[in-house]
C-alpha cells in the first residue's frame, strides 16, 4: 500500500491525503484508512507511469561514436539497447511506443516475460517507407501490413514523407488507404508520420495517428478534432539532441554532412514549438505525449514536458493527462494503465516536487513501480502512518 498526500490521478484530477491498495500486479482500492503503509510517499507528487507514445528505443550511438553504427558484437549492441530500456524506465516511463525496428520485438518479449527490466514495449516492427510507384501496389501495401502483424507488431508505423524540410508526399492516397484499412482490419493502430498535405492525407484514410504533422492548416486539424485522430506533436527535445549530440549524427544517414549543417536544425524547434501552440488551440484535438527519443536522449524523455510547459506554453496538467489517460486511450489501453483507479495496471510513479507548480520536477522521478514491481525507491520514509 501507498501513502500520498497528491495523486494526479492520470485523467485531470488531484487527489489528496489518500493510500492506493494495490494486490498482485494491479491497483485493488483506493482507500484513505488502508493499512500498513508499504510505501510512504507524501510529500512527493503520485501520478500513474508515463506513456511515450513515439520513440525509438532500439536506437543507439556505435562503438564508433555515431549514431546507428553497432556498439560492437551482437552481446554488447544488445547490452546497449537493453540500456536503453533501464534508463526509461528509471526516468519514470512504464509504457512506451516504439515506433519502427525488428529489434524492438525481442526486446519487447523479453521485458514482458520479466526477464529484464523495462518500461512496457509496442512495436510496430518494421515501418512502411513510402517511396512512391517503389512502395508497391495497394494489394502489396496489404501484404506488408500483414506481414508485419505476423512478425509481432503491436501496431503499424507509416512514413508518408520526409521531413518539414521535404514534405512531399511518398504514398499515393491509395496506398495509405491500403495501409490503414488493413490494419483496422487486422485490429492493428497505424501511426503515420506526415508533415503538410501528408496529414491530410493520413486523417482521409483513417489511420489512427499523426506523428509530427507540423505544417498541416488548421483546417486539417479542426477535420482531426472531428474524425478523432490523435496527434502527436513534438516540442523540443528532438532536436535539441541532435543538437546536443551533433558528432555523433554528422554525416550519417538522414542527417547533415558537415556541422555547420546542424545550424539549420535550430532554426526548426521554434517551427514545431509554434505549430504545437496552434494545435493547442484547436477544441477537442486530442493530442498525446510522443518525445520522438532516439540515441542521447533514452532516458530523457520527460524533457519534452519541460519544452511543451516552458516553451510552447501547453498547461501542466494538459501534458501530465496527454502521457497518462490520453495516451493510454490512444493505444486502445485506456481500461489498463494511464490512471490510477481500483483495476488498472499499478504503474505508479512519484515526482519530488509538483509538476503543475514547476515542470522541471518531472526531472527528479524518485519512486518507479510497474505492474506492481517497484524498480525504484528513493524516498524517504516521513513518518508513521
Ligand atoms: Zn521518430
Amino acid at each position: 500500500m501507498i501513502a500520498a498526500s497528491t495523486v494526479l490521478d492520470g485523467k485531470g484530477h488531484v487527489l489528496h491525503d489518500t493510500r492506493i491498495v494495490i494486490e498482485g500486479s494491479k491497483i485493488a482500492a483506493i482507500d484513505p484508512k488502508a493499512t500498513p503503509i508499504s510505501y510512504d510517499l507524501r510529500g512527493l507528487t503520485v501520478l500513474p507511469g508515463w506513456i511515450d507514445s513515439h520513440i525509438h528505443i532500439a536506437w543507439i550511438f556505435g562503438k564508433d561514436g555515431k549514431s546507428g553504427s553497432p556498439a560492437g558484437t551482437a552481446a554488447e549492441t544488445a547490452y546497449q539497447i537493453a540500456a536503453n530500456a533501464w534508463v526509461t524506465l528509471m526516468a519514470g516511463f512504464t509504457t512506451v511506443q516504439s515506433v519502427g525496428n525488428p529489434a524492438d520485438i525481442p526486446l519487447r518479449n523479453a521485458v514482458g516475460d520479466g526477464e529484464i527490466p523495462g518500461p512496457r514495449i509496442l512495436t510496430a516492427a518494421e515501418p512502411l517507407m513510402g517511396q512512391g510507384d517503389k512502395t508497391g501496389t495497394p494489394d502489396q501495401v496489404r501484404e506488408f501490413v500483414r506481414k508485419q502483424k505476423d512478425a509481432g507488431a503491436d501496431l503499424i508505423k507509416i512514413f508518408d514523407n520526409y521531413s518539414v524540410r521535404r514534405p512531399q508526399m511518398m504514398l499515393s492516397q491509395e496506398q495509405l488507404n491500403a495501409a490503414c484499412d488493413e490494419a483496422k482490419k487486422l485490429g492493428l493502430r497505424t501511426l503515420v508520420h506526415a508533415y503538410g498535405e501528408a496529414v491530410h492525407a493520413a486523417i482521409v484514410a483513417g489511420c489512427t495517428e499523426v506523428e509530427h504533422g507540423v505544417l498541416a492548416t488548421d483546417d486539417d486539424l479542426k477535420l482531426m478534432a472531428e474524425k478523432g485522430t490523435y496527434l502527436d506533436p513534438q516540442a523540443g527535445l528532438v532536436w535539441e539532441n541532435y543538437l546536443q549530440n551533433k558528432e555523433k549524427f554528422v554525416g550519417t544517414p538522414g542527417y547533415p554532412a558537415t556541422l555547420e549543417g546542424f545550424a539549420s536544425m535550430e532554426t526548426l524547434i521554434p517551427i514545431y514549438r509554434d505549430f504545437m501552440k496552434r494545435a493547442y488551440t484547436i477544441p477537442h484535438l486530442k493530442i498525446v505525449f510522443g518525445s520522438d527519443s532516439v540515441a542521447g536522449a533514452h532516458g530523457r524523455n520527460a524533457e519534452e514536458f519541460i519544452d511543451r510547459v516552458r516553451d510552447a506554453g501547453v498547461d501542466p496538467m494538459t501534458a501530465m493527462v496527454s502521457a497518462n489517460s490520453l495516451a493510454a486511450e490512444a493505444m486502445d489501453l485506456g481500461g489498463q494503465i494511464g490512471s490510477i483507479a481500483p483495476g488498472m495496471q499499478a504503474d505508479i510513479i512519484a515526482l519530488d516536487g509538483d509538476p503543475l507548480r514547476d515542470i522541471t520536477a518531472v526531472r527528479h522521478v524518485l519512486f518507479v513501480m510497474k505492474s506492481g514491481v517497484v524498480y525504484k525507491y528513493e524516498a524517504v520514509p516521513r513518518g508513521a502512518n
